[in-house]
């Protein structure tokens, strides 16, 4: 993930909140396993959203959501 996208999580992540940014997700801690597993549940043949990891701004970990574009994550900053 690039650093410009990186910090659009973390501000998008503060903007929308900690209990559906962080709450009771799984804390994968790195970037590497919460993609990993994103990648497990997007390849089950039910998937409707697309999952992706994304950088917590509350723990500092790493948690798995709906994947979101550039400008969907801008659109909460502002
Ligand atoms: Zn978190």
């Amino acid at each position: 993930m690039n650093e410009d996208i990186y910090s659009l999580h973390l501000n998008a992540g503060k903007a929308i909140g900690k209990d559906k940014t962080c709450g009771s997700k799984i804390d994968y801690q790195t970037e590497l396993t919460a993609s990993e597993a994103a990648e497990r549940m997007n390849s089950k043949p039910n998937t409707r959203n697309i999952l992706e990891a994304y950088p917590c701004a509350f723990c500092q970990g790493w948690h798995i959501g709906r994947a979101m574009t550039k400008e969907e994550l801008e659109s909460y900053i502002e």
